[in-house]
């Protein structure tokens, strides 16, 4: 199985993305006997084998249904386990296109981190581009290279334990599949790393000689980005250009047009219904009286006066009332959009730049 190509059904082995609810997203590895418990019910590995992927599956009650995923690197970066800050989609997609990454491209990626985009990037080069990716921390360096093989990945990519500010990005025996005849010689660069500035000098032996070469540097704050925009223009990188992308959600919906016979309305039943409150409390005043001059007890049959019967809630385009279906043919509707505010991502300034080839 792999991030490159769909499968239909699943077997022993297999990668499924156990999608629970929009904010609970599992990864599992289908193993015999394994169970995955989750708060809805238990779900056994043994019955996932033989269903198809993108199929519903019932806990072992009959209950708590989840459904039992495809891998992809957009569902990945939602499931995955954090090792860093990583890059979600908002942000690899835009620099996805905007560096031209495409199937047959070299992309250099430094660090590795979750290999969030690391899964993205493999994916979008295909069989016929590499990636390069290099992670100077040990632990997260081991952990990255096993999931990357665990996922097929490492037909594509290529990842090296190093410090790359210090040491460079050359790689030593280079594998014959990885090498272009000219090296690594990347297309695009990705650097998602605390100081860029000390990695971009290193960057001329590593980088395609024959076309033109384009950067994005990943950082969160300004400092980085006038730092790295400094050693960019001292290491002959031009169009230079920052910009950052804020994710927002955009609802499509439609809303009522009201017109003034419906200012009205509603002012009618506003007064309405004040009245209706007045006349209320001056009846329970007087029938108050009344109790303790008698010292009658209510009779709990007796039916209200009707001038103190509740109003029936009548159709309201402003808020509380009958209920209006969105879309109701009875009613003028009107196509518009508004914003999710509070969508989570991690966002930074997104330097990019490009290289010609030396005449
Ligand atoms: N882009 C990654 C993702 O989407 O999952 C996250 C990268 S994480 C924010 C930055 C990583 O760079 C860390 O894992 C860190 O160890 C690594 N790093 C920092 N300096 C480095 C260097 N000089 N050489 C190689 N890796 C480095």
């Amino acid at each position: 199985m792999s991030f490159y190509a769909y499968k239909d059904v699943i077997e022993e082995g297999d990668l499924v993305l156990a999608f629970i609810s929009r904010g609970n997203i599992k990864p599992i590895n289908v193993t015999k006997g394994q169970t995955l418990n989750t708060r809805y019910g238990q779900y056994d590995h043994d019955r996932m084998i033989g269903m198809k992927y993108g199929e519903q599956m019932a806990g072992a009650k009959g209950h708590g249904f989840i459904h039992l995923l495809h891998p992809t690197p957009e569902l990945w970066t939602l499931s995955l386990p954090h090792r860093t800050q990583i890059v979600y989609t908002h942000d690899s997609s835009y620099i996805t296109q905007r560096l031209g990454v495409t199937s047959g491209t070299r992309v250099i990626e430094a660090g590795t981190g979750s290999a969030s985009f690391t899964h993205s990037f493999a994916r979008t080069v295909g069989l016929e581009g590499r990636v390069f990716t290099y992670e100077f921390h040990e632990p997260r360096f081991v952990e990255a290279k096993a999931e990357i093989e665990s996922h097929g990945l490492d037909s594509n990519t290529y990842i090296t334990h190093r410090d790359v500010c210090n040491d460079g990005f050359e790689v030593e025996n280079i594998p014959p599949r990885f090498n272009s005849g000219d090296g690594i010689a990347g297309d695009v660069v990705f650097l998602d790393l605390p100081s860029p500035w000390d990695a971009i000098p290193h960057l001329p032996k590593v980088i395609s000689q024959k076309s033109r070469v384009g950067i994005c540097c990943f950082s969160p704050c300004m400092e980085q980005v006038t730092k790295t925009v400094e050693a960019l223009k001292e290491n002959g990188w031009i169009s230079i250009e920052m910009v950052e992308v804020a994710g927002r959600r955009w609802e499509a919906r439609k809303e009522m047009v009201r017109d003034i016979d419906d200012v009205l309305k509603r002012i009618r039943d506003i007064q309405g219904r004040k009245n209706q409150g007045i006349e209320k409390r001056r009846a329970a005043k007087v029938q108050d009286s009344r109790k303790r001059e008698f010292s009658e007890v209510e009779s709990p049959q007796e039916s209200p006066e009707p001038s103190f019967q509740n109003l029936t809630p009548g159709y309201n385009p402003f808020g509380r009332g009958q209920r209006v279906k969105e879309g109701d043919d009875k009613y003028t509707w009107r196509n518009v959009t508004r914003i999710e505010v509070d969508v989570k991502s991690h966002t930074s300034y997104l330097t990019f730049a490009y290289k010609m080839p030396s005449p």
